[in-house]
């Protein structure tokens, strides 16, 4: 039986994962989860799966919930000193990273630090802190096994591989998002509610956008440069609508190998957490005999942003961490209807500075560079607004 620590467990992949572990309850226990404020998802999940900690981010909520709690034998935790208790807790086998965006960088960092085993889906704690949490994880030999789909593909493509030395080419695929065939100048008045409406994912707001906006795939590529220690060089984006093939490895000996399933997270999710065998789970199976697969270019509209990307890879340091705040200001501003689509872009290109890079990496410069590269941002988009 392993227990597992899940962090993020009332959002969209917290809810992949707890449907795998309903699939798998002889071998997966949920021993506890963390949450920000959602007390009515987390109520639920505590009275299916009864865990033994709920980690509440948000201290307005923990009072809340200890005030109006029925649920008597679970243990609250709230702040840093209990969270890295709970992460480091000696029945805790696997950490599962699924908090949403730079706010799962903390959490991210614990895990690195445990020398336990970490499901990595909080691909933005990779993006702002790639070159201190990779190190860390090392250092403490906790096993990073990736289960944003694309690098779980990858990590399957690897598996038997004596490491990356024999790989000549990775291609990481993307849907294209809602806006697919759209160019860049007729986004401008798109809605919201069609922007968050992804043809072949269902998944939290933020990230959702960042499919629309396509960064998502260029956050993929720095998580993937990092996760597989390998130069962006090796990278190419590719759009493949259908999202059947999630990624592929291209070797030296002129095989490519790629994985293949149907859109659904609980696939990545189930290979990151079985064990010696793989986990059994309800699936919707392909249909080999009636599958189209079809690939294009990554638009190339959206060409500077990729670019953005790969500099994040050369230089590494803190530039992801300002990329990833500039992107995350954007995409609040869009979501909260003060700036349109297209700005999106607007705002990462005006914010992202390389010239004010400082050489300090530790938890504390990659909080006060995300920080002041948010107050730029921020006044970005009041020059736009
Ligand atoms: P959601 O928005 O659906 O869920 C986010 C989770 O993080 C919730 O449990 C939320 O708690 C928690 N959370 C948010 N802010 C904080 C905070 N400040 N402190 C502690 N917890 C917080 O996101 P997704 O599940 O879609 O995405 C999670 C991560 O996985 C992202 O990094 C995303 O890029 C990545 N990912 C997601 C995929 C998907 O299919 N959804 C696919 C691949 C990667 P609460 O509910 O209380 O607000
Ligand atoms: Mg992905």
């Amino acid at each position: 039986m392993k227990n597992i620590l899940l962090l993020g467990a009332t959002g969209s992949i917290g809810k992949s994962v707890l449907s795998v572990i309903n699939e798998n309850k002889s071998e997966l226990n949920l021993f506890g989860i963390s949450l920000n404020n959602n007390i009515n998802e987390a109520t639920k999940i505590i009275n299916e799966f009864e865990p033994s900690f709920i980690y509440i981010e948000d201290t307005a909520t923990l009072e809340d919930f200890i005030n109006h709690n029925q649920l008597k034998d679970i243990i609250h935790l709230n702040g840093d000193g209990e969270l890295k208790d709970l992460i480091n807790h000696q029945d805790v086998d696997i950490i599962i990273s699924a908090i949403s965006g730079f706010a799962g960088l903390k959490a991210t960092y614990l895990a690195a630090s445990s020398g336990k085993k970490i499901l990595l889906a909080n691909k933005e704690s990779i993006v702002a802190g790639g070159d201190l949490i990779l190190p860390l994880a090392k250092e403490s030999n906790s096993e990073i096994i990736p289960i944003d789909s694309e690098h779980n593909a990858i990590f399957q493509c690897l598996s038997g591989e004596k490491g990356v030395d024999d790989v000549k080419r990775v291609t990481i695929t993307a849907s294209g998002g809602p806006f697919i065939n759209k160019k860049l100048l007729d986004l401008k008045n798109v809605k919201k509610s069609d922007a968050l409406n992804h043809p072949n994912w269902e998944m939290g707001n933020k990230i959702s956008i960042d499919s629309a906006t396509l960064v998502n795939k260029c956050l993929e590529l720095i998580e993937a440069k990092y996760l597989f220690d390998l130069d962006e060089k090796y990278f190419d984006l590719v759009v493949h609508p259908q999202s059947i093939i999630h990624s592929i490895v291209t070797y030296v000996d002129g095989s490519s190998i790629c994985q293949l399933s149907k859109p659904d997270m609980r696939i990545p999710i189930a290979h990151a957490l079985s064990n010696e065998n793989r986990l059994s789970i309800n699936f919707d199976s392909i249909d080999f005999t009636n599958l189209e697969l079809s690939f294009q270019e990554f638009p190339s509209d959206r060409m500077g942003i990729q670019d953005i990307a790969r500099e994040v890879c050369n230089i590494g340091g803190l530039l992801g961490t300002i990329f990833n705040a500039a992107n995350e200001i954007a995409v609040e501003n869009f979501l909260n209807e003060q700036i349109n689509f297209d700005e999106i872009y607007e705002v990462i290109y005006r914010t992202f500075d390389k010239n004010n890079m400082s050489n300090d990496l530790s938890l504390e410069s990659i909080n006060e560079v995300d920080m002041l590269t948010r107050i730029e941002a921020q006044k970005v988009v009041k020059s736009i607004a």
